[in-house]
């Protein structure tokens, strides 16, 4: 472990309990007033240190595509054609798409290698048999499929915008995401206010709470096989993105929660990426952000735009510049609240 990993780790430990539910950085700044009282330049570059921990996380950027429902059996060979003449992708990145469950046998034996197969969704029973148009993740495993989006606000909302069956509740969503980890598959798990609740200061209240039922249910080992993806419902598909701003707010505050709910090591080895309306014009900026670990692109995906989402990703995981970013950022998260809203510095 590395020294900042290793003091990192030792201050969590030690203060957990003063750490929990409060700014990591305030309380950070408590610690070391204690830890060394007269030198102030060593207290500041110690807070840094761990502040650049914590803007390292993983070491590959993650770029998902929803490519929803979508797909006549033309339109997916030429998308599969489109990926697969799309130049060489950045090392940095990992790659995954989640075609329809129709389709993406097909597309799997299409595909170029560096584009892995995810589900859209899979079902909250699990195992094979008598389960009449179920899609487990058992059966996904079997077939060679090893991510899932969980949560997605279209399956969340189903009853609310198009007036179906029921909305997916975060418990079905936390028992499908265990269910397909027993599988040892890895799972994007999608959270986000809508409108009302951002425009209500319920941000990260909301967030907080579908995280929370994950956390009641997997194992803190489990964590590393998770991807958060932060995706508001505003934006999804609407054109209109969160600015680089207010994703990084959120972003930030879901890290700190990470920290405070489970340990300094999930916090900064989860990747925390963005969806909604991500484009080639928008993606360089939020990429930008030093919380901001990846895209998860819907839209844009199904077309010639996703590879240069995927392009607009640093060719290197640079944390040295993502920290310095980090540094700045650290204001801004000090003082958002948790009701979302950045309170008067
Ligand atoms: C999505 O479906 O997860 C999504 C982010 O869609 P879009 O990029 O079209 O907003």
């Amino acid at each position: 472990m590395s020294f900042s990993k290793s003091v990192y780790k030792y201050c969590i430990d030690t203060q957990f309990n003063l750490i929990y539910n409060i700014d990591s950085t305030t309380v950070l700044r408590g610690i070391f007033k204690n830890l060394n009282r007269n030198s102030q330049f060593q207290r500041l570059s110690l807070i840094h240190h761990i502040q650049r921990t914590m803007a390292a996380t993983g070491n590959k950027f993650f770029v998902g595509g929803n490519w929803k429902l979508n797909g006549t059996r033309e339109s997916i060979e030429a998308l599969v054609n489109t990926y697969n003449n799309g130049g060489k992708f950045p090392s940095s990145v990992e790659v995954v798409v989640a075609p329809t469950a129709l389709h993406i046998g097909y597309v799997q034996s299409k595909m170029r290698p560096d584009v892995a197969m995810c589900a859209q969704n899979v079902s909250s029973d699990s195992g094979f048999g008598a389960l009449t148009g179920e899609l487990t993740a058992d059966l996904f495993k079997a077939w060679g499929i090893n991510w899932t989006i969980a949560g997605h606000s279209e399956r969340r909302r189903r009853k609310q915008i198009r007036g179906l069956g029921h909305d997916e509740e975060s418990n079905s969503v936390a028992k499908k995401t265990k269910h397909a980890l027993n599988c040892g598959m890895k799972v994007i798990v999608c959270i986000g206010e809508t409108l009302a609740d951002r425009e209500a200061g319920t941000t990260l209240n909301v967030c907080f709470e579908q995280l929370t039922f994950i956390k009641e249910t997997i194992s803190v080992e489990e964590w590393a096989r998770i991807v958060i993806a932060y995706e508001p419902v505003w934006a999804i598909g609407t054109g209109l993105s969160a600015s680089p701003e207010q994703a990084q707010e959120v972003h930030a505050s879901l890290r700190r929660w990470l920290l405070t709910n489970l340990n300094s090591e999930v916090a900064s080895a989860t990747r925390i990426i963005y969806g909604g309306s991500v484009k080639p014009t928008n993606a360089s900026a939020l990429i930008a952000c030093p919380d901001i670990d990846g895209f998860l692109v819907g839209g844009c995906s199904l077309k010639s735009d996703f590879m240069e989402i995927i392009n607009c990703c640093p060719p290197e995981w640079d944390s040295t510049a993502r920290s310095e970013l980090g540094k700045r950022a650290a204001n801004d998260i000090q003082s958002i609240g948790a009701d979302g809203k950045k309170s008067k510095q």
